[in-house]
């Protein structure tokens, strides 16, 4: 009927993925090395730009979450065993696809102590030890309030830690399992305060039903434990089953909320309808670490 029949999506968000010979070779390399890009998991529209700059997202710690948010078409579920060897793994990959920006994110573990801290940790150092000039960005769950794993992330500073807020404060509980509002900007402000030199990320999501102010309230939240770049894109709905779109906001007004971030002082506003947590990472890294 009328009442739930899903919004049309607009022109603006019709993209073609192009390819070459290239990018055939990258997607071979993931796939002996076992691992999971979100880029080609989520059927990212921007992974034929983000691969060729060479930055790429990998999903670590398997790839089934013990939460589930009602935006997010990973699988969900009770989780296998942890794989040691992953942090390894994934260096080589970096290493073979010459990455010059990598994002490591992963599931939320809630059913191991530390969320998978460790993991994030190892995985940090081995990047580093095998393609020192690559840059490191971790994009982390909240590891349920543990401060005492997100030091142990903190510590092996990486060159920006991101976390989602993901949407506005008022549906926050609705949209995502598990996560508080609170919770995701209290780790913001303790990240920073453990190492200050390390900029700190963050994104939202538009389109769950939020209104303009809110966004913006959002926006002065994440200013408030700062966080110096956040990335503002269009949800789009993964599946029939999942939340579905309130409305697609128009280039312009992703243009003005672009403008309306650099005002309240973040350093690096990405702002679009196909803006994902990781995309044009790597300019956002240079832009903010003068690298
Ligand atoms: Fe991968 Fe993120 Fe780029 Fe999409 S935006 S292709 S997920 S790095
Ligand atoms: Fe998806 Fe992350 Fe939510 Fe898990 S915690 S369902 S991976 S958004």
């Amino acid at each position: 009927d009328e009442e739930t029949r899903p919004l049309r999506r607009p022109e603006w968000l019709k993209v073609q993925l192009k390819t070459n010979e290239e990018f055939k070779d990258l997607k071979q390399i993931m796939r002996q090395g076992k691992l999971h890009t979100v880029c080609e998991e989520a059927k990212c529209p921007n992974i034929y730009e983000c691969w060729f700059h060479r930055t790429a997202t990998f999903m670590i710690l398997g790839s089934i979450c013990t939460r589930a948010c009602r935006f997010c078409a990973v699988t969900s579920g009770k989780p296998t065993e942890l794989d040691l060897e992953e942090p390894k793994r994934l260096a080589e990959a970096v290493v073979q696809m010459g990455l010059r920006h990598v994002v490591i994110t992963s599931v939320a573990r809630d059913d191991l102590d530390d969320g998978g801290a460790s993991i994030f940790a190892a995985s940090i150092r081995e990047v580093r030890k095998a393609r020192p000039e690559c840059t490191v960005e971790v994009l982390i769950p909240d590891f349920m309030g543990n401060w005492d794993a997100l030091q142990v992330v903190m510590d092996e500073r990486p060159d920006i830690l991101n976390h989602n807020i993901e949407t506005v404060r008022r549906l926050s509980d609705r949209v995502r399992s598990r996560a508080k509002y609170d919770r995701t900007l209290e780790l913001l402000q303790r990240a920073l305060e453990m190492q200050p030199s390390v900029p700190t990320k963050s994104s939202i999501m538009v389109g769950v039903g939020e209104t303009w102010e809110e966004i913006l309230a959002t926006l002065d939240d994440l200013r408030s434990v700062g966080v110096s770049i956040v990335t503002i894109g269009q949800y789009l709905q993964p599946t029939r089953k999942h939340l579905r779109v309130e409305k697609y906001y128009t280039p312009e007004e992703f243009a003005d909320l672009k403008q309306e971030g650099l005002r309240r002082g973040f350093k690096h506003v990405e702002s679009g309808p196909l803006v994902r947590s990781s995309y044009h990472a790597h300019e956002q890294a240079s832009g903010v670490m003068g690298k």
